[in-house]
């Protein structure tokens, strides 16, 4: 249904020289929350099929996460500029097995939160680092921090710790519980430590081979 709503507004907007700016702004905002919909929508299935082991399989290739992480940058390094933030990353080359486009929706998540909850002048700074038995994929902002009581949540589904909800920027608070699950089903584990005021560092560790 959402797709249906999506392209008629679409045809809405392509049919409509004459339609005045109020018009044309009603459309666009519609869009708009279609498209937030539907980002909701396929995160609360994602989550729900994270719970069905009989659809839990990922597919597993190998493949380059070096080379991932320079796709996500670059994909983001724009909104980065717009935001005023440093988006940079270190690391070599190395071989995964795992599901790309899922590691990629946990880069760009954990990056996301990365530009959320900073400010202009900030910077992220992603790092890979490669041990014998495991790879580190390190993505560490020096934002608002989280407060310790907060951080054993925020893994949660629906958790937001901020201590202002005012100010905070809109979210749905399932970001880091869909990294958690795609993490997972990698068989690897994601962390943080985080200090307020200072920063925070989220580390996903996946295993080798
Ligand atoms: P959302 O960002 O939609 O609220 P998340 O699950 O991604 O949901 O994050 C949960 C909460 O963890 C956020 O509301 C925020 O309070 C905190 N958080 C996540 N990432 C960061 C970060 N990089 N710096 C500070 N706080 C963070």
């Amino acid at each position: 249904p959402l797709s249906v709503i999506f392209s008629s507004i679409e045809v809405l907007e392509k049919a409509g020289e004459k339609r005045t700016r109020f018009e044309k702004e009603i459309l666009h905002g519609l869009k708009e929350e279609a498209c937030q919909m539907n980002q909701l929508v396929s995160d609360l299935l994602l989550l729900a099929r994270a719970d069905n082991p009989y659809v839990q399989q990922i597919s597993k290739e190998s493949f380059d996460l070096a080379k991932l992480i320079e796709k996500v940058i670059n994909k983001l390094t724009p909104l980065a500029k717009e935001k005023g933030i440093d988006l940079t990353w270190a690391g070599e080359s190395v071989q995964v097995k795992g599901d790309q486009g899922k590691l990629e929706q946990v880069l760009t998540i954990l990056i996301d939160n990365g530009f959320n909850y900073n400010q202009i002048g900030g910077w992220i700074r992603v790092e890979l680092v490669v041990k014998r038995k495991e790879i580190l994929l390190k993505v560490s902002d020096n934002g608002k921090g989280i407060p310790k009581e907060h951080q054993p949540k925020i893994f949660d589904r629906f958790y937001r710790a901020e201590v202002s909800r005012v100010q905070e920027p809109q979210g749905t608070g399932l970001g880091l519980s869909i990294a958690y699950e795609l993490v997972r089903l990698h068989g690897g584990k994601i962390e943080v430590i985080s200090e307020i005021g200072k920063g925070s560092t989220f580390t996903v560790t996946l295993p080798r081979g």
